[in-house]
This record gives structure tokens, sequence and C-alpha cells, in this order.
């Protein structure tokens, strides 16, 4: 996708801070953090949304390489241990603001019981 600011981090044509990678996922840290650590976890693959994922093809691959990334991405930003949050925000109501597949992983302070 020319246009989508994801795609262009994983081209590398916009810099990111980046926390992890693997041949399918980019993690790196959210630009405007909610917690001490907040990083995006991407499918380098564009996939507009989780809905959109649940139709695709590829889809079981993605969710794979999505979930093998995790503990790797926790480790990288050192709340393996401590614990941390893993959400995904879908559509308008959901406060979804790039339409490119992602995953917050929040940590590295105790989170409030439901969002941060
Ligand atoms: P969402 O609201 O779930 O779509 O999440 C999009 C996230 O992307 C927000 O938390 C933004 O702060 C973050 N974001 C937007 N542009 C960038 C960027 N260039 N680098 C890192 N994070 C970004
Ligand atoms: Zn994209």
């Amino acid at each position: 996708m020319d246009d989508c600011i994801f795609c262009k981090i994983v081209r590398g044509e916009i810099p990111s801070a980046k926390v992890y990678e693997d041949q399918d996922i980019l993690a790196f840290n959210d630009i405007n953090p909610v917690a001490p650590v907040h990083v995006l976890i991407v499918p380098k693959k564009h996939v507009s949304d989780i809905m959109t994922l649940s139709e695709h093809e590829q889809r079981a691959q993605i969710m794979e390489s999505v979930i093998r990334a995790v503990p790797a991405v926790a480790k990288a930003a050192g709340v393996a241990e401590t614990g941390f949050r893993l959400i995904n925000n879908c559509g308008e109501e959901g406060g979804q603001t790039v339409m490119h597949l992602h995953f917050h992983l929040i940590g590295g302070r105790k989170l409030g019981e439901k969002l941060i």
C-alpha cells in the first residue's frame, strides 16, 4: 500500500525505533506511548484490520507470526517477566487510527484493570 504509514515504516521510508524484526513482523516503539513500554507489533503484509484479516486466505499464518513475535518482543522490551497487555483496536469506535493491522504491547508499570 503506497500511502499506508505502517507500510512505509516496514519499507524503511519512515524511521522507527525498532524493537524486534523477523521475516513477517516488525515491532517498533509507539511514537505516543501511554506507558513506559508501548510497542506496536505490525505484520509486514498489509491487512487493514482484524475483520479483514478474518477473511484473508493467509489469516492463520499472519496470526501465527504475531503470536510467535509476542514473547520475543516482550523479552526485548524487558516485560516478559513482569507482564504486559496486548491490545488490538478495530474500526472507528474501537479507536483504530492507522488502517494497517497492529497490536499494542503495553507494560512497564502496573496497568489499570481494563484499559490503560
Ligand atoms: P491505533 O489507534 O490502534 O490505530 O494505533 C495507532 C498507533 O500508531 C498510535 O498509538 C500512534 O501513536 C502510533 N503511530 C502513529 N504514527 C506512528 C509512527 N510514525 N511511529 C510510531 N508510532 C506511530
Ligand atoms: Zn500498510
